[in-house]
């Protein structure tokens, strides 16, 4: 008997629902299905498939509320999170890409240096059929803006949720039945890994992956066997570097929020803290104070951070925390589990050794921040680039110029200077990551070229503009003399290739009286 998808709040342990997993034999079914659904909707102009996006606009602000409480319900985060970081980031995306789309997929002109008499032009079609694989942590946004890209773009989509939130994932479903678009252009499959695995060897024309490093790999090596091509949005292990002339009331706060939010299971979570060492002392303290006044959910109506999304996360947790404890890490704050054992208590982990352990250099994915200091500017860059990782970082200074400099010596898809990683839900910015932390973006121009091919037409400028080119058949001295002297038309000097440009064009005469291309 095939298991069934368990989908949880969290918070209570309570069963929201149990699904029947989509079996996988039922695949090539649904990619016949999304191939003759993308064939009618690809021939739509880009303008009607932006009006699409419109309409879903107006059903996801519609259902705002009940989603953002789905959200909250089976991932554990505060509803104001659902709202802010999930919901809200969709509607702008929509906004954006309804707008831009339009303009980014229509052909492109390219100019030509020197074939003055022909025309270049880039023209851009859909890949296809699209999967797009998705985690737990965003289960609502980062799927949601992965789709919208892809459909806007002429695409079909097969979306696998994470199986922690399928709940959510069956949300997207609904209301992109409720927005109008077309039957089967998104079809939702509910179930674990071993689907997903199924999923990719169907072979989808392009892979859209979010999740760990190491189902990033299995992916990617799975893909490589017939070749798809694959878009991979991985971990971090994301440092703040904070300067010693940084506000640190503000610098305190934006680490808070920076580590905590979604209770620090972001891959844009501030895990790894580069202190001055200079300020060390009272931004620990400042940063200190503020945890304790975060509160978790189950204290109250109004809570900051849910539980742990999953028992296997809680397992990463207690293994980063014991290896610290017994290699001797100072623990500022937190260490250790809440009494109903859902929660890690916000957690600062600092001390001489701790560039060592697995804490500071693994991923977390929990409310854990380790903090170490540095005492130049260039070691601290050294510091935040020492890491398998390369999603995004952040910087704390008054000094803006000197604060850029550094961040274009990080290897990093994106820095943030005085903000911390609420750009991963702007649509007009890319996301992605250098590293183990991906390749390719997501959002933005580049991520939306993500989802298309791109193929280059040319033709002559007129109909009389067509005749045997210079370098055809047969090869003549004639031939070789003029192009001999064209190359002497990238001669640095301006007179030399004057001189060649009349030499050229002498030459060029005699060839054509002289030659003629068989
Ligand atoms: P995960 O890799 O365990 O699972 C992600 C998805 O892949 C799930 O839907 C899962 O069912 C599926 N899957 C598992 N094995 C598969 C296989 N062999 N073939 C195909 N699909 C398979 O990740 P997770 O625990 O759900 O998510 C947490 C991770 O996601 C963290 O590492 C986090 O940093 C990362 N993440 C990255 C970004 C980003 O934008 N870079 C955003 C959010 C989360």
């Amino acid at each position: 008997m095939t298991q069934k998808i368990i989908s949880r709040n969290p918070a209570t342990g309570e069963i929201l629902r149990e699904l029947d997993p989509t079996p996988q034999d039922s695949l090539p079914g649904v990619f016949t299905k999304a191939k003759a659904v993308q064939a009618p909707w690809t021939a739509l102009s880009l303008k009607k498939r932006a009006t699409y996006l419109l309409q879903l606009r107006e059903a996801l602000v519609n259902q705002a509320d009940e989603i953002a409480a789905l959200i909250s319900r089976e991932n554990g985060k505060p509803e104001f999170e659902a709202l802010s970081a999930e919901i809200l980031p969709c509607l702008d995306m929509l906004t954006h890409f309804a707008e831009r789309a339009p303009q980014l997929l229509r052909d492109q002109p390219i100019p030509l240096r020197t074939a003055k008499h022909r025309k270049s032009y880039l023209n851009y079609w859909p890949v296809g059929v699209v999967a797009v694989i998705s985690p737990w942590n965003f289960p609502f946004m980062l799927p949601f803006a992965e789709i919208l890209m892809a459909v806007v773009a002429g695409n079909a989509v097969i979306f696998k949720p994470s199986e922690a939130t399928p709940l959510v994932g069956l949300k997207i479903q609904e209301l992109f039945g409720l927005a109008g678009f077309p039957q089967d252009l998104l079809q939702t499959i509910v179930g674990d890994g071993t689907l997903g695995a199924a999923l990719v060897r169907q072979k989808p024309d392009k892979i859209f992956f979010t999740g760990s490093v190491a189902t990033g790999k299995r992916i990617a090596a799975a893909a490589a066997e017939n070749l798809v091509p694959v878009n991979l949005e991985l971990g971090g292990k994301d440092p703040m570097i904070v300067l010693p002339d940084a506000d640190l009331d503000y610098a305190t706060s934006a680490a808070l929020w920076g580590g905590f939010m979604n209770s620090g299971q972001a891959c844009a979570s501030v895990e790894r803290l580069l202190v001055h060492e200079s300020i060390a002392k009272p931004f620990i303290d400042k940063l200190k104070e503020k945890m304790t006044q975060l509160r978790v959910s189950g204290s109250g109506e109004a809570f900051d951070l849910g539980p742990a999304t999953l028992e296997s996360q809680k397992e990463i947790y207690a293994r980063h925390i014991s290896e610290a404890r017994q290699k001797g890490a100072t623990f500022e704050l937190g260490g250790d589990f809440s009494a109903d054992q859902r929660h890690l208590k916000p957690t600062l982990v600092t001390g001489p050794g701790i560039e060592e352990l697995s804490i500071y250099n693994e991923e977390t994915f929990g409310p854990v921040i380790a903090l170490t200091t540095f005492k130049t500017v260039s070691e601290a860059v050294a510091k935040a680039n020492r890491s398998i990782y390369g999603l995004h970082a952040s910087i704390m200074s008054r000094d803006t110029q000197l604060a850029e400099t550094m961040a274009k010596q990080l290897e990093f898809g994106t820095v943030l200077i005085n903000e911390v990683a609420y750009t991963a839900g702007l649509g007009e910015t890319p996301w992605g990551g250098v590293k183990h932390s991906g390749i390719g973006r997501s959002h933005a121009d580049i991520g939306l070229y993500e989802f298309v091919h791109v193929r280059h037409i040319q033709k002559p400028r007129a109909s009389f503009l067509v005749f045997k080119s210079w370098w055809w058949f047969p090869y003549s001295p004639y031939q070789k003399t003029l192009f001999r002297i064209w190359l002497e038309l990238y001669r640095k000097s301006g007179i030399a290739r004057l001189r060649a440009l009349s030499h050229f064009l002498w030459n060029l005469v005699q060839f054509l009286k002289n030659e003629k291309r068989i």
